[in-house]
């Protein structure tokens, strides 16, 4: 039977975009389904919007270092309704340029929410879809259970859509999402206090980011609760109360719940598939994208696996290459870069020291730590911290790890090095560009520390695509 698409697409954020796109340049017939906004997550709600307001809180702080340098200016303070005035134009725009090119790349949008109602069928709204291959691109939500009465907190998406800042908040959650934005947010106006479960943020990065990301924070004045999770959220007439102690309780004017994402599975009809998610709503997928369902495919945050936007792209073209392509590719798990865009941002790729120790690398670890040329001339604080892990028996870099300015830049540069295998001995053989902190990379001639695993591997000079990336 001839059905209606060769591939239908559940979701049009970054994942499904590139997968429909991408199919539909090879030929295939395609069609996109997307119950919110064109742009998913990332365009709408997420990276974009949150690197705008970044960009203030850096701006603000360049403000303080211009008057360094030599400027004189009065007061400025920031206006939230301006920045979201000017946001929601940006987002609008973005959502626009989505639109025209799926068009231009005839992908058809359906617009409203799917429900898959057996194999090969999906119905939005009344219309019943039939198609050869199904792609889930469904995406993460907020989690809203973590705690009992956590519901009552906004989430990232209702922060981002703020037309004016509280004069104090909390944040529970110490992953990137709550690191970011209390990073922000204590350089915007508001007083923020953060509780994390674990004794440091941004578990699963290297340990010298991790402490690094919390020294920051109380720099920047964020009040921080290692340890503590509140035991229980009670909304009242002026607020929130975080139980944070048996009896212990604190009020916040608006509390931030950034204790996590979840697959956006409920309800979609997985059942009639014969799709069981995880106990978070993940759909389980084998190297080709493939789910339990014959011709039922699943990329990005609804598969839980590394949640970032590129990931989820290069997820989507390579199932959309061979499907509708040359032949079979894999999208390339070993080396996948990551950022924390806090002041000052974290870039990262490759394992961390304990990760790369566990998979049984015996290391010989880089590390420089030094206050930036622009930071010294106004007597700031702000350091920039270094570290490079390289296998000690193939001299091959691992990971390379940096806290400071520029630092996502910076080690989206040297990912295209580590990919393509680059020995300590590259570094040293290239050659510095003066005066920048980026030069610190191959000027790193003394080994600071030199560690064993306890067990270790067995070495054979291949690439490594054993060792736990950082997850967010
Ligand atoms: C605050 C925040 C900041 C982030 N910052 C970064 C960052 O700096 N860098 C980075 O790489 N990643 C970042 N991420 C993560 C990134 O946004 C996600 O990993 C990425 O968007 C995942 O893409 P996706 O295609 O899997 O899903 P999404 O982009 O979430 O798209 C899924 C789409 O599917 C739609 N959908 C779901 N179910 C249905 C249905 N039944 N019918 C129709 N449509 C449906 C949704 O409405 C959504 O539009 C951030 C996330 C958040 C929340």
């Amino acid at each position: 039977m001839a059905h209606d698409f060769d591939l239908l697409v559940l979701g049009a954020g970054s994942g499904g975009v590139a997968a429909s796109r991408r199919a539909a340049a090879q030929g295939a017939r395609v069609a996109i389904v997307e119950g919110s906004r064109v742009g998913g997550t990332c365009v709408i709600r997420g990276c974009v919007p949150k690197k705008l307001l970044m960009y203030a809180a850096q701006l603000g702080e360049g403000l303080t270092q211009a008057r360094g340098y030599g400027f004189d200016f009065g007061d400025a303070a920031f206006q939230m309704p301006r920045w979201a005035a000017s946001k929601a134009t940006e987002i609008d725009r973005l959502e626009g340029i989505y639109r025209k090119m799926l068009a231009g790349s005839k992908v058809e949008l359906i617009e409203g929410w799917a429900r898959i109602t057996g194999p090969h069928t999906v119905q939005v709204g009344e219309r019943v879809i039939t198609t050869e291959h199904l792609l889930l691109a469904n995406g993460s939500l907020a989690v809203k259970d973590s705690i009992p009465g956590i519901e009552h907190c906004a989430t990232s998406d209702d922060l981002l859509d703020l037309q004016q800042l509280p004069e104090s908040l909390a944040i529970i959650g110490g992953g990137f999402i709550a690191v970011e934005f209390a990073s922000m947010l204590a350089r915007l106006g508001p007083k923020v206090t953060l509780y994390y479960r674990d004794r440091l943020p941004l578990r699963g990065f290297d340990e010298v980011l991790r402490i690094g990301a919390a020294a920051a924070l109380q720099a920047a004045g964020v009040e921080l609760h290692p340890g503590v999770v509140p035991r229980q959220v009670q909304p009242t007439a002026d607020g929130l109360v975080l139980v944070v102690g048996a009896e212990r309780i604190r009020s916040f004017p608006w509390v931030l719940n950034a204790t996590g994402r979840r697959p956006h599975t409920q309800g979609l009809g997985l059942e009639t598939l014969g799709i069981v998610p995880d106990a978070k709503g993940a759909i389980f997928v084998n190297d080709d994208h493939e789910t339990s369902a014959p011709q039922v495919y699943a990329i990005g945050d609804v598969t839980n696996r590394i949640n970032l936007t590129p990931v989820a792209i290069a997820q989507g073209r390579a199932l959309a290459d061979r499907l509708f392509g040359s032949g079979a590719r894999r999208m390339n798990w070993a080396q996948v870069a990551s950022a924390v865009f806090m002041m000052p941002p974290i870039g990262s790729v490759g394992p961390s020291e304990a990760d790369a120790l566990a998979a049984g690398h015996r290391l010989r670890i880089f590390e420089t730590d030094f206050r930036p040329m622009k930071q010294a001339f106004i007597g700031g604080q702000e350091r920039t911290h270094m570290k490079l892990l390289v296998d000690a028996d193939t001299d091959r870099v691992l990971a390379v790890h940096m806290m400071g300015a520029d630092a996502p830049e910076i080690v989206q540069s040297l990912a295209v090095a580590l990919t393509a295998g680059a020995t300590k001995a590259d570094f040293d053989n290239t050659v510095a560009v003066h005066p920048t902190a980026a030069e610190e990379w191959v000027l790193l001639r003394e080994v600071t520390r030199e560690v064993k695993p306890q067990v270790p591997r067995e070495v054979t000079g291949e690439v490594t695509s054993d060792v736990t990336q950082p997850a967010p």
